[in-house]
């Protein structure tokens, strides 16, 4: 439990993972019902890209700070970037939203949202962020044990039957963890067929994912599409060149989405020799 996502925040990645994020949510809210949200992985809820984590790494400024100086005109880019001022309206210039926060700020009050963090610093953070927020119940727990727990809602939640589930792990130890999404996956699916996944991993070399992707289609999942940014060649096992995210029973239209703003991303925040991809790996029936 090394990882701290306050090194990383607002990097190409949380770029990604986030404008999909909120196109999923503002898709899911096309319609009145309720959602119920799962976001397995939480961090601590909001971070800030002037504190000593962030400028250790700089991460950011190839990431969020990039896209703002000359953000491509794109509707999923206009609504993250929407989300993002709202953040810095509300917490200061330097914030960066994380996922919980872009789900309680794109949800409605009729909606619901259950947040897991395992470490025990950033889980007391994320609460603090989300202690007036009824909507929100924060989980100091295991993101996985949280799926066989919490999958279908139950309780008043049992009355939801539309939903999210967000899968955004460290990788730290990376040929486990996969396994472990692809069993939680599997399980909660069988558990909540209808929500829709959106799995988050990142990209060393990508030939290292193939054994992953191989078992997606065999997931009890109706469609699943993925969605990837690669920021510069995929040559190099030692950093992190890109990432992607799986998406298990995607709305409807989302790949036409994805599939214009994908490119616009790759030529913004992408060195020579960036690249993205957007493919079915089961397609919709
Ligand atoms: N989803 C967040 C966002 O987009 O803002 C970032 C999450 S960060 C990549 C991963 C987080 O998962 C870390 O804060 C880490 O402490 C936490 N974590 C690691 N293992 C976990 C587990 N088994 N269950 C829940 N949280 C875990």
């Amino acid at each position: 439990m090394n990882y701290r996502h306050a090194f990383h925040a607002g990097n190409h990645a949380d770029v990604l993972k986030h404008i999909v994020l909120l196109a999923i949510c503002d898709a899911l809210l096309a319609k009145p019902a309720a959602v119920f949200a799962l976001d397995t992985h939480a961090g601590r809820g909001l971070y800030r890209l002037d504190d000593a984590q962030a400028l250790r790494t700089g991460e950011a400024a190839a990431g969020v700070l990039r896209l703002l100086e000359d953000p491509p005109r794109h509707p999923l880019i206009a609504r993250y970037l929407e989300a993002l001022q709202a953040c810095r309206t509300a917490h200061g210039d330097t914030s960066y939203p994380g996922s919980p926060w872009l789900l309680a700020h794109a949800l409605r009050s009729h909606d619901r949202i259950a947040t897991c963090e395992l470490h025990p610093g950033e889980a007391a953070e994320l609460k603090a962020v989300f202690g007036g927020d009824p909507r929100v119940a924060v989980h100091a727990r295991d993101g996985y044990d949280a799926v066989r727990a919490l999958l279908p809602p139950r309780g008043p939640e049992a009355r939801i039957h539309r939903g999210l589930v967000l899968v955004d792990p460290p990788y730290e130890a990376q040929l486990e963890e996969f396994d472990t999404v692809v069993a939680a996956a599997r399980d909660g699916l069988a558990r909540w067929p209808q929500a829709c996944w959106a799995i988050w991993y990142p990209i060393k070399r990508r030939r290292a994912l193939h054994p992953f992707l191989r078992r997606i289609p065999g997931l009890p999942a109706k469609s699943a599409l993925v969605a990837e940014l690669l920021v510069r060649p995929d040559d190099s096992p030692l950093r992190m060149n890109g990432s992607g995210m799986l998406l298990l029973n995607p709305p409807w239209q989302l790949d036409a989405r994805l599939a214009s703003v994908l490119p616009l991303l790759a030529g913004r925040l992408g060195e020579p020799g960036a690249s993205w991809r957007l493919d079915w790996l089961r397609s919709p029936p």
